[in-house]
């Protein structure tokens, strides 16, 4: 390395704190700019530049003993992290952002492990309880993420799990938790006691997620995420590192507003989401054509492209609705391009986003931020709901969950209350899906048996394509 580089890298490493601060102001601004999807992708790259700063400050800090391990474990995340961004699918983004909160409570559980070996066998007060604290949340997180991956990637059933006597099971454990950092505190030679509380910490993370299903999944997701920005931030104290305790707090923080959001997005309170194991009495799934629990007297009316295609001409005023179906079947674009025709031929179109459609808090958003439709054209639920007794046609492309009726109709519905799109009030409506399927929480939709609903039954992106080809016609 030239001499003036060294020169700065040791200067800047006297200042690592400077260095840190700064990183920790462009994080705040990185965040603010991320609320919008207009300025989103430059809070990112800020972000990311932040986050740099950070590592390679820390880098240059004069800390390091042997940079060969570091050099190890950047090259195989560099590549893992390279291979994910090409092979992952954007319908699996949900669940690598799981996992990827649960590594983050990995490392905090590691680091928080190493320390305590490096400083037994004298470990004062304040180190070891955040010692403990930093293995205990980071456990936790690593094994409910691991649990929320596998119920997203639908490696075990996404319904709620829940056997007899759950909560005192749960309750028992968190005793035994409570008993073992306070025997660790006390004497913190007791090796034992704290191996058990790693374990009972990756137990408790598996059983808090099992009773959680169905709709409830999205406050969960982001509840780990604050979890594991809380496990980074008590891993900052563990390491008295200032950028650790501040970019965790934030990322802690940030999480606990956005599990706020979802709880109110789902009319739900957190208690209700965390212990009441929601989705059990679900009517079962796939009823099959014709047969909806709760409508048994409904007809499901499959319709031709044709058929569909004449009713759109025949109207002023189209709303999207989309849902993960759109995600499954990458029907963005299609969607996009039925928009520009529907408005060559003279219609309003506008697009109603419900905030836990599809599989990720903003997950509609992205997609049709990448298909190019504008944003003035996407409205919230709280601003579309009043314009469906007013419209023409709903386009329902993959969403079941989010226009469910019975959200506000069935008091036995597990969704009963839980504020939904109200498609059903257009005159109206075009679900695109291919059976009669339900969504993610499990519960048949009458929706589809209603009288003024037209099923296009099929791959969202192929119908969307041949209702475009039908309108050129
Ligand atoms: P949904 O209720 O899960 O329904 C999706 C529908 O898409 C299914 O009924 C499916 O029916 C259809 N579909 C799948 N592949 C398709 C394809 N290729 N073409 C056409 N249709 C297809 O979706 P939603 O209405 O968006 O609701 C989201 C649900 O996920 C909610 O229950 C929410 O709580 C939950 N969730 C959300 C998040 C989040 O953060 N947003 C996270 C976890 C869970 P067919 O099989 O018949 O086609």
């Amino acid at each position: 390395m030239p001499a003036f580089a060294l020169d700065l890298a040791a200067w800047l490493g006297a200042r690592t704190d400077v260095v840190y601060l700064i990183a920790a102001i462009l994080f705040i601004v990185g965040i603010k700019l991320l609320s919008s999807p207009e300025t989103a992708a430059k809070g990112n790259f800020l972000s990311a530049f932040a986050m740099f700063l950070a590592v390679g400050i820390t880098l240059l800090s004069g800390q390091i003993v042997d940079f060969t391990w570091i050099a190890v474990g950047m090259a195989v995340g560099a590549l893992i992290g390279i291979v994910a961004s090409r092979l992952v699918k954007m319908t699996a983004m949900p669940q690598m952002v799981a996992l990827y909160n649960g590594l983050g409570g990995a490392a905090s559980a590691l680091v928080a492990t190493s320390e305590y070996f490096r400083q037994l066998p004298e470990i004062g007060p304040f180190l070891i309880t955040v010692i403990l604290l930093s293995l205990f949340v980071g456990a936790l997180t690593l094994t409910g993420s691991v649990g929320a991956f596998a119920k997203l990637q639908e490696l075990v059933s996404g319904r709620p799990l829940v056997f007899p006597g759950q909560h005192w099971v749960n309750l028992v454990l968190v005793l035994a938790v409570l008993g073992l950092v306070v025997g660790v505190f006390l004497e913190p030679a007791r090796q034992p006691l704290f191996f058990a509380l790693a374990g009972l910490a990756l137990v408790l993370g598996i059983l808090v997620v099992i009773p959680i299903g169905g709709a409830d999944m999205p406050v969960v997701i982001a509840l780990l995420n604050s979890y594991s920005g809380v496990a980074v931030s008590l891993t900052g104290f563990v390491l008295a590192n200032n950028v650790l305790i501040i970019a965790g707090s934030l990322v802690g923080a940030s999480g606990i507003f956005l599990t706020n959001e979802m709880c109110v997005a789902m009319n739900r309170s957190i208690w209700n989401v965390l212990f009441g194991g929601f989705g059990l009495e679900a009517p079962g799934s796939g009823a099959g054509a014709g047969a909806v629990a709760g409508d048994p007297q409904g007809q499901v009316k499959p319709y031709t492209i044709e058929d569909a295609v004449t009713v759109l001409e025949n109207s002023q005023t189209v709303i999207f609705v989309p849902g993960y179906g759109m995600a499954a079947s990458q029907a963005q674009h299609a969607v996009r391009e039925l928009g520009e025709a529907l408005e060559a031929h003279g219609l309003q179109v506008r697009y109603a986003i419900h905030p836990v459609a599809g599989r990720m808090p903003g997950h509609m958003n992205v997609l049709l931020a990448e298909a190019n439709v504008s944003y003035d054209l996407l409205f919230d639920m709280e601003q579309i709901n009043p314009e469906f007794s007013r419209n023409d046609v709903a386009i329902v492309i993959g969403a079941n969950d989010v226009v469910n009726p019975a959200a506000h109709e069935d008091p036995d519905s597990p969704i009963y209350g839980m504020p939904v799109l109200d498609a059903e009030q257009s005159r109206t409506v075009m679900v695109l899906k291919r059976s009669m399927n339900p969504g993610f929480a499990g519960i048949d939709n009458v929706l589809f048996l209603r009288d003024n609903t037209m099923m296009l039954f099929g791959d969202a992106k192929t119908t969307l394509n041949r209702l475009i080809e039908g309108l050129k016609q």
